[in-house]
């Protein structure tokens, strides 16, 4: 039988779009001492804007890296996706169509555009093979950065910026207040997330990670006695939250990743994320 308080603060949460999918999760709201959180859309609001374009080719123009990207990213339902597609928009700039797309996982985006092969991908992407950033590359630590590879050479690149939401400063303090650490793990660069977690107070944070390298963070803080609530929104995430001792799945994310964890929140709120923790902890403290 389920006990009665946990009926009905489950009752409670479903009219705040809260599913709990699996009650032992719940039940781990008590021992948690780290939450993991991701950037994009639960820290940050999740919406990009391009704030900047820069070709680095003499045949083409910045509207022409935009129209490249474009065509990659009416494919992609990444929030960058977003971004460059309204930035399309704005500029009046309709694009071509792409073929043998795919996607490159944590980095970016590949595709056949007009016999030429495209892609756009990130800071990460370009280190791991050896290409150097451009001459005179400045981005601030607010923007998140995307380069435009067009057919093996460097072509440009796009900065974008989101913006934090107002409610996860308050978030992090609560769970601060609450001696429970926080830590960032996003794919984004190294700037942003420092920018990110040195704003909200966080405890530390790792960027330009891969899925693998999530799951394995996570493993790593549970091996040292941690346990962990995470956060997360995308295939991505998914290994990472099955792994976590409360998984949480934010947003309207992928299906994936709600299917491996074990609570679902339908906002991607941190202050919600923070309140179901704490409110688990006083619900199966009374239990006890
Ligand atoms: P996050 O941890 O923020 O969810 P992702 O794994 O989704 O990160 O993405 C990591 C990085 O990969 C992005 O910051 C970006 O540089 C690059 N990237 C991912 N998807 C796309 C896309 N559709 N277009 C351009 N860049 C992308
Ligand atoms: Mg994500």
């Amino acid at each position: 039988a389920v006990p009665l308080l946990v009926a009905k603060s489950t009752a409670l949460s479903a009219k705040n779009g809260l599913l709990i999918k699996d009650r032992t999760a719940f039940e781990n709201s008590r021992k948690i001492t780290t939450v993991v959180f991701d950037k994009t859309g639960t820290l940050t609001i999740g919406k990009f804007e391009v704030s900047k374009v820069v070709s680095l080719n003499k045949e083409l123009k910045e509207n022409d890296i935009i129209r490249l990207s474009a065509a990659l990213e009416q494919k992609s339902e990444h929030p960058i996706a977003t971004g460059i597609l309204q930035k399309a928009v704005d500029l009046k700039i309709t694009a071509p169509s792409a073929e043998n797309f795919k996607a490159i996982t944590g980095q970016g985006v590949e595709a056949m555009v007009e016999g030429k092969k495209v892609l756009v991908v990130s800071p990460g992407y370009l280190k791991e093979k050896h290409i150097d950033v451009p001459e005179g590359f400045k981005s601030n630590d607010t923007e998140t950065v995307v380069f435009v590879i067009v057919d093996k050479a460097l072509a440009g690149y796009i900065a974008l910026s989101d913006e934090i939401r107002p409610e996860s400063a308050g978030a992090i303090k609560k769970l601060k207040e609450n001696k429970i650490k926080s830590i960032l793990l996003t794919g984004d660069n190294t700037k942003v997330a420092g920018s990110v977690s040195k704003t909200l107070g966080m405890d530390s944070f790792l960027a330009g990670v891969l899925p693998d390298q999530k799951l394995a963070k996570i493993k790593e803080l549970q091996s040292k006695g941690e346990f962990v609530a995470m956060t997360g929104d995308g295939i991505n995430d998914a290994p990472a939250l099955a792994q976590a001792d409360i998984g949480i799945a934010v947003g309207s994310g992928s299906d994936i990743a709600a299917n491996t964890a074990g609570i679902v929140l339908v906002n991607s709120n941190p202050d919600d994320v923070v309140n179901l923790i704490l409110f688990g902890k006083a619900t199966y403290r009374k239990m006890v």
